[in-house]
């Protein structure tokens, strides 16, 4: 497809849109397979580009792929520049605290001047394109500007998610090796004021890399030692920098645009890099044809920054798509006075008058322990669908939400890796039926199969159970690979499955006669907290650093609230913890406290255990799955390999079975 088929004009956009509510979804997702450069040209017309791509795809070296090459463009442009002309004065971040009693609303033109302000800091500070800024913040404002701040200069943005404590930092700031790290005082969580600074200064004390700068935004929540010469207060920086007017710098296509961590089978983090025109074009393509998201309606995501959903549709998504986006810090039964309010979300879908709401299953689980009257409080005829993702969505969950408020309920499957939504329905090109306990099937560009985890044979036959892969060609906005690591990147996804080289999900799934997945959990050693992704073995290398702790497991056990929670299983050097109650107690103590300073309270097990001996096979590994059998009740299956059966009996023991 020549690239001049690639424009900005908006009759382009609506020659598609018209074309693509005319055909089914079958037919749409099998053209952006058959046909992905016209597919994808067509797409890419969603955004603004300065230079138009030479080459829509280039997947010469699989399987990495670069989209839009030779394409020049920018992310900031495309979410706040492009609409000053249609609608500067309209809302384009809508911030609300239930922490801080605080609301605030910015219009695409205050916007623009606030991310032209933290521009303006952060090149004042040296950083230029290609230099990495790590953001360490609560859900403020200052996040969002500093996220678009970079994504205007082209330096990489790097975000940690707020809860994690000093260790995890410390590892990310070490892998990203930011020039300037931007944080602020303090996060505040059901009104817990937890203080970000000494946790940061911990962190870059425990780094090896040093950043040249910090910058901080005062909320006035925490006090905050300065370290001359490094430390900036943003206020005062804004202040003192001389023009506030900032360019956007026109990217490559293929540059980076951010990395965000996420975790694997490793103790290491894997920091997922995503470009910066197929990112762009994918959520742009997404806005449309999956949430419905119409310029000047507003979108409410329930998550943090800190992860994906947030990246993708708390910032980018609904700017691209000119939206207004609702910005949310607290918990979701928390009113603005501080007080138990069960109706907080639904009172600002009124308020704000919200169209697309994101959120996660574990946070339904929570509301759907209050009265569900609340849920008719408040006048919600603006919403039109509320989008759920992040964890197995368990059908009566669906069902309470989806009588409840009376909107179609989507189930959304993707991971960080992707960006967007792998699996789903796209009701903006045909209305599908939703199946409960199905995100649904996949979407265009995503060629999505099972395949046997021993051969790598795929799996046609509906309700046979295999591992869920993708193959390549991936689509535009999925990771382009692992941040300064190719090798890995390959060897980790793509030649997991024997025979095949295909990008491993690590899911298990399975797909019905109507070509409906159905996905049924991790077949590696992550497990899913709250919809927070954490690796077992990053737990596991935290607890034996303890110096009473021999040996540990850590398996993610069922839980009714948070789909998961992790528990530990800890071989103490003092055998009197086995024995002595009161010891064991007190040592659960020191490491849960362990986990907490190091990780953050997200990463923190549910029970720690004391044990003689943890279940092994005989040549060594230790038998997770088998401990996490037990602790569900459910049958170990075969033992066979086991080195010491007697263990196991120790874990059940443990848990009063
Ligand atoms: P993350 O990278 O943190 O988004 O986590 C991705 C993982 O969360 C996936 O590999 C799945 O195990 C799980 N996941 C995400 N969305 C869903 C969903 N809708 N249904 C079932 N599992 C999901």
């Amino acid at each position: 497809m020549p690239a001049a088929a690639v424009c900005a004009g908006t009759k382009t956009q609506r020659q598609s849109e018209t074309a693509n509510m005319s055909e089914s979804y079958r037919a749409f997702h099998q053209r952006s397979i058959e046909s992905p450069e016209a597919f994808w040209s067509e797409q890419a017309a969603m955004i603004d580009w300065q230079t138009a791509p030479t080459r829509i795809m280039d997947a010469d070296t699989p399987p990495f792929v670069r989209w839009f090459v030779g394409g020049k463009t920018n992310l900031c442009h495309n979410a706040i520049d492009r609409h000053l002309a249609d609608r500067a004065d309209q809302p384009a971040l809508i911030h609300v605290s239930t922490e801080t009693g605080t609301e605030r609303t910015f219009t695409f033109r205050q916007l623009h001047e606030e991310v032209q302000r933290t521009a303006a800091c952060l090149l004042e500070l040296g950083v230029t394109k290609g230099d990495r800024v790590l953001i360490y913040m609560p859900m403020i404002p200052e996040a969002a500007f500093a996220m678009l701040a970079c994504a205007r200069i082209g330096a990489i943005h790097c975000v940690v998610f707020g809860g994690f404590a000093s260790g995890a930092l410390a590892s990310r700031i070490d892998d990203a090796t930011p020039k300037v790290i931007v944080s602020s005082d303090a996060g505040s969580r059901g009104g817990k004021v937890t203080a970000y600074k000494p946790l940061l200064d911990e962190a870059i004390r425990l780094s090896t890399h040093k950043p040249d700068a910090v910058l901080l935004a005062d909320r006035g929540l925490a006090p905050m030692a300065l370290v001359p010469g490094r430390d900036h207060l943003a206020a005062d920086m804004a202040a003192r920098v001389k023009s506030t007017e900032v360019a956007c710098t026109w990217l490559d296509a293929t540059d980076v645009s951010y990395t965000i961590y996420t975790s694997g089978t490793t103790g290491r983090p894997k920091g997922v890099q995503r470009d910066v025109g197929g990112y762009a074009v994918a959520l742009a393509a997404s806005m449309r044809h999956i949430f419905d998201g119409r310029a000047g309606d507003t979108y409410f995501s329930t998550s943090d920054i800190g992860w994906v959903v947030g990246h993708s549709y708390i910032i980018y998504g609904p700017l691209l798509a000119g939206m207004a986006t609702l910005m949310y810090e607290g918990l979701p039964t928390q009113g603005m006075d501080g007080q138990p309010d069960g109706a907080i979300w639904w009172r600002l879908v009124e308020k704000y008058k919200v169209t697309v709401m994101f959120s996660a299953p574990t946070a339904v689980r929570v509301l759907k322990k209050q009265d569900p009257a609340l849920l008719k409080k408040h006048d919600l005829s603006s919403l039109r669908a509320l989008f759920l993702a992040g964890e197995p969505l368990d059908e009566p969950t669906a069902r309470w939400i989806s009588d409840g408020l009376g909107v179609p309920i989507i189930d959304n499957y993707w991971q960080t890796e992707s960006g967007w939504p792998i699996i789903t329905l796209a009701n903006g090109v045909e209305h599908m039926a939703t199946k409960f306990g199905s995100p649904g099937v996949p979407m265009y560009g995503y060629k999505v199969k099972v395949v046997h985890e021993a051969t790598g044979e795929e799996l046609t036959a509906p309700g046979e159970k295999g591992v869920v892969v993708i193959e390549g060609p991936t689509p535009p906005g999925f990771m382009q690979t692992v941040w300064n690591d190719d090798a890995r990147f390959v060897n980790t996804y793509w030649k997991s499955i024997p025979g095949r080289m295909a990008y491993s999900t690590f899911d298990w799934g399975i797909r019905d006669a109507d070509g409906y997945f159905y996905i049924l959990g991790r077949t590696d050693d992550v497990i899913n907290v709250a919809g927070h992704r954490l690796g077992t073995r990053e737990i596991e290398e935290c607890i034996s650093g303890h110096a009473q702790v021999a040996e540990v497991a850590v398996v993610g056990v069922a839980d009714a609230l948070k789909g998961q929670v992790a528990m530990a299983f800890a071989v103490p050097k003092d055998a009197g913890a086995l024995t002595d109650a009161g010891r064991a107690r007190s040592l659960e103590g020191e490491v849960m406290k362990r986990v907490n300073d190091e990780l953050g309270a997200v990463a923190r097990p549910s029970r720690v255990m004391f044990v003689a001996a943890l279940p092994k096979t005989r040549s060594g590994k230790l038998l997770r799955r088998a401990i996490q059998a037990v602790c569900e009740r459910r049958d170990p299956g075969d033992l066979s390999t086991m080195d010491d059966p007697a263990s196991l009996e120790s874990i059940r023991r443990q848990l009063d079975l």
